[in-house]
Formats: structure tokens, C-alpha cells, sequence
């Protein structure tokens, strides 16, 4: 069974310790050395709310495939425990032995309870986490301003937010207010390697309307080749089960990765959409990922989503003026007719009810509108 083994003394001031360390701030290049290594790798989280050393951890392990120790040092309180074992830490140090059984025992009631799912436990406080999500929901149907509603996401999540953006209407609208609101989100995109230029493009524009960053967010390459080697460049054409597959490589996985370790991801998804996302609420608890979901314009209609961007000029991708309203990747959207459903567009060689990708299948993580 995996464990979290409690280290104490102070790792970073023992010079005679082989560890690497790296900073949260650590690039692609420094964690690849560091998996070379052999060594301990020790990432430092240098503050309360700090997140990014979990998204280190999952990249080491998934990424770059380090099999040895991953150590956290920092700043550092028991509630972590789950979370730090979730992003594949094995260690954890604490520099006041007297913590040490405090510790333990957030283990011991994790144990407990989700003995089966250790290695990826849910958090310690899950009613409390669904409440919050409630709360969190009513106050958001409260506020009627767009950036506001961002800005009383970011005051009501400690720790790390993700907005992953498909750069699609909805998603421009909510980046406008992100950078209205100055709040402190990770922006990112899933970049499948099958994107139309024009997505690309829109990356460019926004980020420099915005003054802002969009990471691109890569699947792994050898699922890729794996995934093309078994069913052909064009094999999710073949088969629901193969289009699929293909979606759980080049998207799912990679938004799973983003979001290990973080405690709130913001979508665009709105309950005209699909009957699938009628009843989706503004805020509710993520079960499965143990986040926070946030949909700041769930309730808004196609309507008003066009006015607010009218209103506020916001960048939008040219692909819209072509007639493709929901867009993903090149090879499976096309643009749809007057009178089609929106999505019409997506996968249209499949039956209407298998159309979702896996990014926003569980309908418990949805939420029914509190
Ligand atoms: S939308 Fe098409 S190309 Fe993109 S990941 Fe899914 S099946 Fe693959």
C-alpha cells in the first residue's frame, strides 16, 4: 500500500543531502534533469496556497516517468497529506516534530474511511467541500457581473484555480473577465495536436489583447504514437470506442494532469449547450477530482453571451464568421447549417447522445443548480 512517510529535520539545510531541489517555478527542462538524476527530488512549496509543487509532482511521475523519491519541503499542514500522496509525493517533511501525530492522524482518518482509494483519496472534508460549493453556487447566481463573479471565485478558493479554455465564445467571455478582474488563475488550453490554425491564432490574440499567457497544455507523445500505431491517423473515425480513445489520450488525460492538484477549475459550460447541461450549476463540488467546479456563465443565454461579447470587444476566433459555432479539433468539426443544433458540428457521424469527449462526463460532478 502507498504510503506518505513523515520526515522531519530540514532537508534544504543539510548540505550533505543529495537531493535536488526544485523551486515551483520549475520548467520543463528542470524537471526532466532532475528525473535523470537518481537522486531525492525535494520541491519546495513556499507558501500557504501555494499548489504548483503538486502539478510538478504528477508531471515527474507522469511525464517524465521518475520512479524514485519526490519530497515535499515548505511550507506545509497536515490537511496536504492527501493531496501531496494524490500528486505522488512519497515523503513529506515537517520541520516541527510536534506536528508529526497531527499528521498522522489526517492519514489515519483518510485510511479510514477511503482505505481502497489511497493512493488518491478524496479530501478530508467532503461535506463541508460540498456546502462550500452550495454557498459558493448561490452567492455567484447573486452576482451579475461576469468579472465580479471570477473575483468571488478566486476570494472563496484558497490554493490553485485552473480555467481551461477551448478559445470558443464561451470561453473568450470568461477570459475578458478573468483579465477584467486581475485574479490570479492559471489560464490553459489542451493542445491535441489537432487543432485548426485558427484556434492557434486566437491563443496569439488574446494573449496579446490581454497581456497574458495561454499554456498549451501537450498529451503525452508516446500515448500519441501508441494510439495512431493502433488505430490508424484517422482511426477515431472508425468507431465511437476509437474516437473515444482517442479524446481519453489527447484530452483527457492531459486536463487531468492540469488539474492534479489544484482546487478549482473554471469551465464554459452553459445549460443551453446540450440537455445533458441543463440543470448544471454555477459552483459544485467535483467529486472524482476533489476540486472545486466553477461555471461562471452557466446561466447565461446564447444572447446574452453575443451581446457581452459585442459589448466588450472581445477576440474571437474567425472560425465563428465561417459558420462553426462549437469547435474542436480540425478532422472532427465542421461548420453547421441554419437551424442545426450548435453542436451539430462535432462528431456529426455519430449518434446525438454519445457526443461529449469525457471532459465533463460525470453528471455528480456537474451538479444539479443549488
Ligand atoms: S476531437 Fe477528434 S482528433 Fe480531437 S481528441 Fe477527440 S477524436 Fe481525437
Amino acid at each position: 500500500m502507498a504510503m506518505l512517510d513523515l520526515v522531519s529535520g530540514a532537508l534544504l539545510a543539510d548540505r550533505s543531502d543529495p537531493a535536488v531541489v526544485l523551486e515551483p517555478t520549475a520548467d520543463s527542462a528542470a524537471l526532466s534533469a532532475a528525473s535523470g538524476d537518481g537522486r531525492v527530488v525535494a520541491i519546495r512549496f513556499p507558501a500557504f496556497g501555494d499548489g504548483r509543487g503538486h502539478s510538478l509532482a504528477v508531471l515527474l511521475r507522469g511525464r517524465h516517468g521518475f520512479k524514485g523519491e519526490i519530497r515535499a519541503v515548505g511550507y506545509l499542514i497536515p490537511d496536504l497529506a492527501p493531496f501531496l500522496l494524490r500528486s505522488g509525493f512519497d515523503t513529506a517533511e515537517i520541520t516541527d516534530a510536534n506536528d508529526v501525530e497531527t499528521w498522522k492522524g489526517a492519514l489515519t482518518r483518510i485510511r479510514h474511511l477511503y482505505q481502497p482509494g489511497l493512493r488518491n483519496p478524496q479530501p478530508l472534508r467532503r461535506d463541508a467541500s460540498r456546502r462550500a460549493a452550495e454557498e459558493l453556487n448561490a452567492r455567484l447566481a447573486g452576482i451579475e457581473s461576469l468579472s465580479e463573479r471570477i473575483a468571488e471565485v478566486r476570494r472563496s478558493v484558497e490554493g490553485r484555480i485552473v480555467f481551461s479554455t477551448s478559445l470558443g465564445l464561451d470561453d473568450q467571455a470568461i477570459l475578458n473577465a478573468v483579465a477584467e478582474s486581475g485574479a490570479d488563475i492559471d489560464i490553459s488550453t489542451l493542445d491535441t495536436g489537432r487543432l485548426f490554425q485558427e484556434v492557434l491564432e486566437t491563443v496569439e490574440l488574446s494573449e496579446i489583447r490581454y497581456g497574458l499567457r495561454i499554456r498549451l497544455v501537450t498529451p503525452e507523445a508516446s500515448e500519441v504514437e501508441a494510439l495512431v500505431a493502433r488505430d490508424g491517423v484517422f482511426g477515431f473515425r472508425h468507431s465511437v470506442d476509437n474516437r473515444k480513445g482517442c479524446c481519453e489520450v489527447r484530452k483527457v488525460r492531459p486536463l487531468n494532469r492540469e488539474l492534479a492538484g489544484a482546487q478549482g477549475w473554471i469551465t464554459g459550460i452553459r445549460r443551453e449547450h446540450s440537455e445533458a447541461r441543463a440543470d448544471v450549476a454555477l459552483a459544485a463540488w467535483d467529486e472524482e477530482r476533489g476540486l472545486l467546479k466553477v461555471n461562471p456563465i452557466a446561466d447565461w443565454s446564447t444572447r446574452a453571451l453575443t451581446a457581452y461579447i459585442a459589448e466588450n470587444n472581445v477576440p474571437v476566433n474567425p472560425l465563428h464568421a465561417r459558420g462553426f459555432i462549437s469547435i474542436g479539433c480540425q478532422p472532427c468539426t465542421r461548420a453547421v447549417q441554419p437551424g442545426e443544433h450548435p453542436r451539430a458540428g462535432r462528431w456529426w457521424w455519430e449518434h446525438e447522445e454519445k457526443k461529449e469527449c469525457g471532459l465533463h462526463m460525470n453528471p455528480r460532478r456537474e451538479g444539479k443548480a443549488a
